[in-house]
C-alpha cells in the first residue's frame, strides 16, 4: 500500500512529491508525460529564472529534481481511482493501493466541439460512466473517444447494458489492448435529440455511395458519454464523488483537501490562476495535508 500517489508531474504534482519525499512519505508518481508547459515556449515571470526558460526545460527540471531526491515515477494513463477509505488508481501499467491521492493533472480538457453536445449535458450527454451508468440499464449507449480512457468508460457501461459502442469521431482508435466492444471511426456531425439525446448523426462520406454499401448516417443512443483523450482531474475526481465547482474545477479548501477524505488537488485543475507559483504553492500545500492524512490514519 503507497502512502501518496501524485498522478501528474507538472509543477503541482512535481513540487507535492519533493515535500512528500523530504515529509519521509516515499511518495509515487504517476505520470503520462508534459501538461501545459509543453506550449510555453518562455518562462520568465517564475522566481529565480534570470534568464527566461522553456516550458520544457523546466519540466524536465522538475522530473529531475524529483527523481534525484528518489522519488519513484511511473510512465502511465490514470484511467480512474475507485475506494472511498483507501483508494485504487487504475492506470495502463497495472493497479495501485494507496492511503491518499494528489490530483495534480492540469487544467481541464475542452469539451469538443460536437454540435448538440453543450445542448444535451444532464439529458443523455454525460462526462462519467461511474455516476451515470445506473440510468442507462440495457438500454443502447455511445462513447466518444479513441483511447483507453474510452475503453475503460465503455467498460463501466458494459456492467450495466451490452449495447455500448466506441465512436472515435474521426481519429485513429489507439486502445493498448484487444477487448470486444464496437468501435466506430466515422465522424460525429451532431447529437440530436428532443426532450433528450436520440442518437449520433454522422457525417456522411461523399465518396461513397450510402444505399449501396449500407453505410448509415443515424445510429441511434439513450446516452452519450464523453471519454476523449486521457482521463482529467476533473474526470477522475467526478467518477470519485468528489465537488466540482460551477466553473468545472475540483472543489478544495485552503489545506487542498477535497471534498473526498484523502483525496487532494492542486494546480491548474482547481482553478483560479493559472501559473506555476500557483501549481507550486498548492502542490506543496497538498502533500503537506496528505502527509498529516497519512499519519493520522496510521495511528488509528
Ligand atoms: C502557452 C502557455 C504558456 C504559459 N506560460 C506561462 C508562464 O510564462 N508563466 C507561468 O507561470 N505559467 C505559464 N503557463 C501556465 C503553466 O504552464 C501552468 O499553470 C502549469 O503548468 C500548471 O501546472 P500543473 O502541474 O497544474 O499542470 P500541468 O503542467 O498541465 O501538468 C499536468 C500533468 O498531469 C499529467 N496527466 C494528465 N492527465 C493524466 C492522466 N490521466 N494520467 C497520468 N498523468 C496525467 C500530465 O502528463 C502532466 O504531467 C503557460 C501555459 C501555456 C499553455
Amino acid at each position: 500500500m503507497e502512502n501518496i500517489v501524485i498522478i501528474g508531474a507538472g509543477p503541482a504534482g512535481i513540487s507535492a512529491a519533493l515535500y512528500a519525499a523530504r515529509g519521509n512519505l516515499n511518495p509515487l508518481v504517476i505520470n503520462n508525460g508534459i501538461g501545459a508547459l509543453e506550449k510555453a515556449e518562455k518562462i520568465e515571470n517564475y522566481y529565480g529564472l534570470e534568464q527566461p526558460v522553456s516550458g520544457r526545460e523546466l519540466y524536465e527540471r522538475g522530473l529531475a529534481q524529483a527523481e534525484a531526491l528518489g522519488v519513484r515515477v511511473i510512465e502511465a494513463e490514470v484511467l480512474g481511482i475507485s475506494g472511498f477509505d483507501t483508494f485504487t488508481v487504475k492506470t495502463t501499467a497495472g493497479d495501485f493501493d494507496t492511503v491518499s491521492v494528489i490530483l495534480a493533472t492540469g487544467g481541464k480538457r475542452t469539451a469538443p466541439k460536437i454540435p448538440g453536445l453543450r445542448e444535451f449535458e444532464g439529458r443523455g450527454v454525460s462526462y462519467c460512466a461511474v455516476c451515470d451508468a445506473f440510468f442507462y440499464r440495457g438500454k443502447e449507449v455511445a462513447v466518444v473517444g479513441n483511447g483507453d480512457f474510452a475503453l475503460h468508460e465503455a467498460e463501466q457501461l458494459r456492467n450495466v447494458t451490452q449495447d455500448v459502442t466506441i465512436y472515435t469521431d474521426g481519429k485513429k482508435p489507439e486502445f493498448s489492448r484487444e477487448h470486444p466492444i464496437s468501435v466506430n471511426t466515422m465522424k460525429i456531425q451532431a447529437i440530436e435529440g428532443e426532450d433528450k439525446v436520440s442518437g449520433l448523426l454522422m457525417q456522411s462520406d461523399a465518396s461513397v455511395q450510402e444505399a449501396e454499401t449500407q453505410v448509415k448516417s443515424f445510429y441511434p443512443a439513450d446516452g452519450v458519454f464523453i471519454a476523449l483523450g486521457t482521463a482529467g482531474s476533473t474526470e477522475i475526481a467526478r467518477q470519485m464523488g468528489a465537488e466540482i465547482t460551477d466553473k468545472g474545477n475540483i472543489k478544495i479548501n485552503e489545506e487542498m483537501e477535497t471534498t473526498i477524505p484523502g483525496l487532494f488537488a492542486a494546480g491548474d485543475c482547481t482553478g483560479g490562476l493559472l501559473q506555476v507559483s500557483k501549481a507550486v504553492y498548492e502542490g506543496s500545500m497538498a502533500a503537506i495535508s496528505a502527509g498529516k492524512y497519512v499519519r493520522s490514519k496510521k495511528s488509528s
